[in-house]
């Protein structure tokens, strides 16, 4: 038990990064500390703990998934290779049969469907989870593996001897420390702890993208009935265009077994150029003709806003360091809006890392890049490469989903529409129309900018 109590009975001058007095006498010392413990943090300790270390988990709210609101969507494949069958386990909501996209201007909605029944065979596609179900079912597996999870510790700052992180500090009311040989920062997108500890710059406001989400219930039959799905699956439909009021961004619908998810954001920064406020933004959607009818006699049970990084591969900031590991979110990994398999998959390259540093008792920076490594030879890494340019696409094409939402939308409403002119003119009227939105030469460079980022 010896090696569990760390006795250098010293008070360590942090040296560049704080000026907190560390005291590390009689205190015990962890094999690692993970703050945070959504998807990343939670995964990431339970892997840890399988390979026999001793780990101590922090969240600083009062239960996992305490400060999250609504559902989301799980990526089967990925979740399934680290953890075998979770749907026997884990609380699913619909196996998500329907995949679809609306693309949409104030008045018209153009829309593209898939379903297909091969999506509801195991291993299945994706599933709709509720959040809070997901993360305690996590860390109910971490600490069915030995790890130790206290809540409502919130982590202000890392502690370091020198540059080597040793530990971390919570803030009040408990103003303790918590030592370990590894720090794992796992909490989430725009990480505060990083930041405040100087380990990653301030996140530009380009780069990350704020949402607005509300919850509304409806009986399952009523969700299927307006859906039209089977009973028991579910859908996810993405939402573009009119939803973000002329900027680039990103809102979808998700259903759930007796309620449907509502998000929509956008970059701060196009909040803040635009003036419009978040809420504004759910509003326009949720009075849009077309959508009003699906949330009748619904109820609003939550709502909530959350952040989530969007620069992609290029804004991945520095996330090994000595003696520390930065995943999830906190290290930018997301794409689109998918995250909770790159954290995961973050937390379990994070796990191999620090047992091979653990084994050697080598805690530098050298011997954690192994995390790094196992990030760039996994589809974490390649999936955010092959992507990496579509932030800089949308910043470069701002117009990009507003104007080509209404292109698509006027050229389906004008081949529907019956005219009493010969086809011939008919066609000339459309091509017409469509190059007074956009003239043909800017639409097919546009065309090409995107072509050529999506060939990556
Ligand atoms: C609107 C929206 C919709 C999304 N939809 C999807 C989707 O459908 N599918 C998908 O895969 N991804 C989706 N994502 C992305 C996904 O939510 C994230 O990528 C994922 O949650 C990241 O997991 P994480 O563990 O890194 O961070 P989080 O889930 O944010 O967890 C971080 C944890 O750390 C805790 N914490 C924070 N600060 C501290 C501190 N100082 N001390 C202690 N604890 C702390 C938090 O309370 C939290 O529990 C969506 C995101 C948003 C915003």
């Amino acid at each position: 038990m010896l090696k569990h109590w760390y006795q250098a009975k010293k008070i360590v001058e942090s040296e560049k990064k704080s000026n907190i007095e560390i005291d590390t006498s009689n205190v015990k010392k962890y094999d690692v500390v993970v703050v945070g413990a959504g998807p990343a943090g939670a995964s990431a300790a339970y892997f840890m703990a399988k390979q026999g270390l001793d780990v101590l988990l922090l969240e600083r709210g009062p239960f996992p998934g305490a400060k999250i609101c609504g559902g989301t969507s799980l990526i089967a494949e990925h979740t399934h290779k680290l953890f075998p069958n979770f749907w026997d386990e884990c609380q699913c909501e619909r196996i998500v049969m329907q995949q679809a996209y609306w693309i949409m201007t104030e008045d018209s909605l153009l829309s593209t469907s898939f379903q297909s029944l091969k999506f509801t065979a195991a291993p299945y596609n994706r599933f709709t989870v509720k959040r809070r179900v997901l993360y305690q079912w996590l860390v109910d597996k971490a600490i069915s593996a030995g790890v130790t999870f206290q809540c409502n510790y919130k982590v202000s700052e890392v502690l370091f001897d020198g540059s080597q992180a040793i530990g971390v500090q919570i803030s009040p009311p408990q103003k303790k420390q918590f030592f370990a040989d590894i720090i794992v920062l796992a909490d989430g997108a725009n990480s505060m702890v990083a930041e405040k500890s100087n380990l990653i710059p301030r996140v530009s406001p380009q780069n990350i993208s704020l949402y607005v989400k509300e919850t509304i219930v409806l009986p399952a039959n009523v969700i299927e009935e307006r859906f039209q799905l089977a009973y028991g699956y579910g859908s996810i439909i993405g939402l573009l265009g009119y939803p973000t009021a002329g900027f680039n961004g990103t809102s979808s619908i998700h259903t759930f077994q007796d309620s449907i998810n509502i998000n929509v954001g956008m970059t701060i920064s196009d909040f803040s150029i635009s003036g419009i406020r978040p809420y504004e933004l759910l509003s326009r959607i949720k009075n849009h003709p077309f959508i009003r009818p699906l949330l009748v006699g619904g109820t609003v049970v939550e709502y909530g806003a959350s952040v989530i990084p969007e620069g992609g591969y290029y804004a991945i900031p520095e996330i090994v360091h000595p003696g520390l590991m930065i995943i999830g979110d906190a290290a930018s990994l997301v794409n689109g809006t998918h995250g909770i398999n790159l954290a995961m998959w973050s937390g379990f390259f994070a796990a191999q890392a620090a047992y091979e540093s653990k084994k050697k008792r080598d805690f530098s920076a050298k011997k954690l890049f192994l995390y790094r490594t196992l990030l760039d030879e996994s589809f974490v890494m390649q999936d955010l490469k092959a992507n990496a340019k579509i932030a800089k696409l949308q910043q470069d094409l701002p117009y990009l989903f507003d104007l080509y939402s209404k292109i698509a939308n006027e050229t389906a409403f004008q081949v529907s529409k019956v005219y009493t002119m010969p086809k011939k003119a008919k066609r000339i009227f459309i091509f017409k129309k469509i190059t007074s939105m956009q003239p043909l030469l800017k639409m097919a460079s546009d065309i090409w900018k995107v072509i050529k980022v999506v060939r990556g």
